[in-house]
């Protein structure tokens, strides 16, 4: 009987309350942050997703102190407390589930080393090491385990349950392994961690659900449905946002080439109109992926029909000139295949940098569009790229 009092004074008293409070307000936040970052996310350029990554990780390790830093406070300098240890440890399994990056699962994996380290210079007795570097081995592996297949364990029940009663008792143990306490606490904090995961489950489940849409939504916006690179619209937007990283650094280049698929017609006319479509996609794909190989400040739009846009930070009109040409070449290397026959594509290139006396996108624009149109006269498959002065 004197366990179960310990056990419910330790678990139900006003700084519990207070504690469970702000926990909840703690994985709110954290939600409502995950849900805005993967917003962000969707609309960013590729190196700018690992500043979100570690700005997760960041939250989750903010969220430990902060929850530390007020127990100390609320229970005068210990954090000797069972209402502690499982609301911690909800904060850990909440983001392993809500925050699909790396760098939460790092923090994850960091936790048990940090809190045994700190355990022993408190002075806890190392004598029991072994149970600690077992149970660290297979809490390591249910971690990797829930990082990697997030979503089939949130859609299981029984799945979920067990990795998180395994995620429980091994951190349960790894606590007894520094502060060796009766068992009875052990079931209890392990009924009262499943019972609040369960119902933290439904939210996460639910956001998870919300992000999913939105990311859908935006990917219909953004992308064109044939050959999956960027649209009009994503091009318009970007555009405007070009112009005022140029306005800020105007001694960064920013380059616009303007490519158009050379007698793309032809296609259509002897093979169909669905042959085209092949041709199109593979042109658009194959520079998609080549521009990436070639360059980290490339980003390719489909502009409408058979033409397409690039647009290049921090690059001069020589550096995407030399890219461009190299993809033309691979271009050639790999022809479409289309009914035992292999077509080759070739594409005429318009180059020209954002100039200073460029008062709107347009008049930079229309000289892109001016020099691919160069590129058709002077006979195709090539590239007309203004120099210094403005000429081609
Ligand atoms: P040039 O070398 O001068 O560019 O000749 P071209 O035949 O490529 O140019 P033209 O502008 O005469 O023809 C472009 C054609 O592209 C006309 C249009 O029917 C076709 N087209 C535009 N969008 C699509 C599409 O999404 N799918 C298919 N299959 N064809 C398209
Ligand atoms: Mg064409
Ligand atoms: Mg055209």
């Amino acid at each position: 009987m004197n366990l179960f009092e310990n056990f419910f004074q330790d678990i139900f008293n006003i700084k519990s309350v207070i504690m469970a409070l702000i926990t909840v307000g703690l994985i709110t936040l954290m939600m409502m942050m995950t849900y805005v970052l993967a917003q962000r996310t969707v609309r960013l350029f590729r190196p700018y997703t690992i500043i979100v990554d570690l700005l997760e990780a960041v939250i989750v390790v903010g969220g430990v102190v902060v929850l530390r830093q007020t127990f100390l406070v609320l229970n005068g300098g210990s954090v000797l407390s069972w209402g502690y240890a499982i609301a911690q440890l909800m904060v850990l399994l909440f983001s392993l589930y809500a925050m699909q990056t790396l760098a939460v699962t790092l923090v994850n994996l960091a936790m048990p080393l940090i809190f045994y380290g700190a355990s022993l210079r408190l002075g806890a007795s190392p004598q029991w090491w072994w149970l600690f570097a077992i149970m660290t081995v297979i809490l390591f592996g249910v971690i990797i385990y829930i990082s990697r297949h997030q979503t089939l364990a949130l859609d299981s029940e029984w799945r979920f349950l067990l990795l998180q009663l395994l995620y429980g008792l091994t951190w349960c143990l790894i606590i007894w392994s520094v502060r060796p306490y009766h068992l009875f606490y052990m079931v209890n904090v392990l009924v009262i961690f499943i019972l609040y995961m369960w119902i933290i489950r439904f939210f996460v489940k639910r956001i998870n659900q919300v992000i999913k849409h939105l990311s859908r939504l935006s990917q219909a916006a953004n992308y064109d449905e044939l050959t999956g690179v960027r649209n009009r619209a994503n091009f318009d937007t970007t555009t405007v946002g070009v112009f005022g990283v140029y306005r800020h650094h105007p001694t960064k280049p920013i380059t616009m080439a303007m490519f158009d698929i050379d007698h793309f017609k032809n296609f259509n006319d002897e093979y169909g109109h669905l042959a085209g479509d092949i041709v199109l996609k593979h042109v658009a794909q194959h520079f998609n992926q080549e521009l990436v190989r070639q360059t980290p400040y490339g980003e390719l739009f489909r502009y409408g029909g058979e033409e397409f846009v690039i647009i290049f930070e921090d690059t001069s009109p020589a550096d995407a000139e030399r890219a461009i040409m190299a993809i033309q070449e691979t271009l050639k290397q790999h022809p479409v295949h289309l009914d035992n026959q292999k077509l080759t594509v070739t594409v005429s290139v318009g180059i020209s940098a954002l100039q200073p006396t460029d008062l709107n996108f347009d008049s930079w624009f229309k000289r892109v569009d001016h020099y691919l149109y160069l590129s058709k006269q002077g006979g195709r498959n090539r590239i007309t790229v203004e120099d210094q002065n403005g000429q081609s």
